[in-house]
């Protein structure tokens, strides 16, 4: 199969309110082109250093969104150009973000990261932490920055039943926080659902998913 072949394949079972993020950390501007070149418009890098690089290199009409963990002292290297950043999970981190959005005359959208894995390692705010954030009278002073759903990433693991139940987990905190939606906060996007498990993602609920090895192969 080439990467053409893959997004087409993919694309073909996607419901139209799903959202296809081809996530192409590691791979050569090559393979990004090849992806380009069917129509796709929205590319997940988890390194800022590495999209900015892209960036530079490939067409401007490009989406491009942040996947990976974020550290504050990099985010101006992604600001002028960062379409949607899906891991943010502090308000410190919002506080950076808004500023350096501010700094490019732009407003950045944004998703927070829930953690709903069994995984220890894994990023995220729990419940509690989200409603800290999303009630903050700080949020309410960020103008520039717009909170615009959550993602989540589920246990690696073989039992689908676990994986259904923490992604039933996610679109739940999703649809209670929509309840809580103010100026800067519209919550739309539930970002869920990897090469391994889109499909239960979409089943239960996802809007977004982020596709990488399913499309360009394995990664080193
Ligand atoms: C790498 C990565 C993906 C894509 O993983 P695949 O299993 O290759 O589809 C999705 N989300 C995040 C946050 C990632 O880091």
């Amino acid at each position: 199969m080439t990467i053409a072949n893959n997004i087409k394949a993919i694309k073909a079972t996607l419901p139209e309110n799903v959202t296809l993020v081809a996530v192409s950390k590691t791979k050569p501007v090559s393979d990004l082109l090849e992806a380009y070149e069917t129509g796709q418009r929205i590319f997940g890098e988890n390194k800022i250093q590495e999209m900015a690089d892209k960036w530079e290199e490939m067409p401007k009409d490009i989406q491009w969104h942040m996947i990976g963990h974020v550290q504050t002292n990099k985010v101006k290297y992604m600001a002028p150009f960062v379409q949607l950043i899906h891991g943010v999970d502090s308000l410190k981190l919002l506080k950076e973000i808004n500023k350096q959005a501010a700094k490019n005359n732009r407003v950045i959208d944004c998703l927070l990261q829930i953690h709903i894995a069994e995984e220890e390692t894994k990023f995220g705010l729990d419940q509690e932490e989200l409603t800290v954030i999303l009630t903050s009278a700080d949020l309410q002073e960020m103008h520039n920055i717009k909170i615009v759903g959550v993602m989540g990433m589920a246990t690696f693991t073989d039992n689908q039943n676990q994986i259904k139940k923490e992604f039933q987990q996610l679109k739940s905190i999703f649809d209670q926080a929509k309840t809580q939606q103010t100026n800067n906060c519209h919550l739309e996007i539930l970002s869920m659902g990897m090469s391994g498990d889109y499909p239960i993602a979409i089943d239960c609920g996802s809007t977004m998913i982020r596709v990488g090895s399913s499309i360009f192969g394995g990664r080193n």
